[in-house]
């Protein structure tokens, strides 16, 4: 079955690297034209490249664009549109976590992660919205983490900024319904990518390789699936849930944390 995808048109911030890239390769796979952004030139223009070696014939456009930046990501989505004639499917996917507790959050650290969960998702849907409105099957999906419903304590206020999110995704898909937009999002577990590359290179034993390192945190995090996931899996979620596959579902969470989530 295919995700129905030919000739539609899709963004996808933050694609240069990790789950945003596995995205744009399996939406170029499936046919549809996609755009993607992300802040570094060098490592847009290398995914692009990538992209284009794998598929040659692929419809593709990017810009480098601060997802934070109003200004920045509206000249994006005019660039898209002027590209592709129009949007369908926004996946709002830029970000990072952040690894702090109570104690060593400073109260600029908590504005920047209220600043970057809302408005990464913000800017995007203002600026796509009114190509979306024009759109026959438009959605959004929206890349969440489990912390937003399982906290952790080690990651304070990105716990608490992924609920906001969570709450956010909800509004805006009842609000949506009325534009036959529809809005979900992706509960991740821990999913290996350019993040998690980044810990890896700060790591405590230098000794320890890539396999040994992750291995050790599934198996000390107690992921049931023992192991992290890879960024085609939440990849294939993500672009189910923005496909007309799932043309009857909105204002809903997919899981994708290898059996991590606790909660019912
Ligand atoms: P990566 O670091 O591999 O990818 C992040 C992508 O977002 C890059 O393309 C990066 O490019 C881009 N980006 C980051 N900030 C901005 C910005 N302000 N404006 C535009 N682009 C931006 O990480 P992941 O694939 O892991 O992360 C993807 C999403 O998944 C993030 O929202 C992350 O928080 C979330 N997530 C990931 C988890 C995991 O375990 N991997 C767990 C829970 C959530 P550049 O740096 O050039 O801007």
């Amino acid at each position: 079955m295919s995700f129905q995808l030919k000739g539609m048109k899709a963004v996808v911030t933050g694609g240069s690297s990790g789950i945003g890239l596995a995205t744009v390769e399996l939406l170029v796979a499936e046919g549809a034209y996609v755009a993607w952004c992300g802040r570094h030139e060098e490592r847009l223009d290398a995914s692009k490249a990538l992209i284009l070696e794998r598929y040659p014939n692929a419809q593709v456009f990017t810009q480098t664009c601060n997802v934070l930046d109003k200004s920045d990501v509206e000249h994006f989505a005019q660039q898209v549109e002027a590209h592709f004639g129009g949007i369908d499917i926004l996946i709002n996917n830029a970000g990072q976590g952040r690894v702090s507790n109570f104690d060593n959050t400073e109260d600029q650290a908590w504005l920047d992660e209220v600043e970057l969960k809302y408005f990464s998702v913000l800017n995007p849907i203002k600026a796509c919205l009114p190509a979306l409105k024009r759109s026959t099957c438009a959605s959004i999906t929206n890349v969440n983490s489990l912390l937003a419903l399982q906290p952790e304590p080690h990651m304070i206020a990105t716990s608490a900024a992924r609920a906001a999110l969570l709450n956010l995704t909800h509004s805006l898909a009842h609000e949506f319904t009325q534009y036959q937009i529809r809005v979900n999002s992706i509960l991740l577990g821990m999913v290996e990518s350019e993040q998690w590359r980044r810990r890896f290179a700060a790591r405590s034993d230098q000794t320890q390789s890539w396999e040994t390192w992750i291995g050790k945190i599934a198996q000390e995090r107690g992921i049931p699936m023992a192991r992290l996931g890879k960024p085609e899996e939440p990849a294939r979620a993500l672009v189910f849930l923005a496909s007309p596959l799932a043309s009857y579902t909105t204002g809903s969470t997919l899981d994708v944390s290898g059996g991590f989530n606790k909660h019912l």
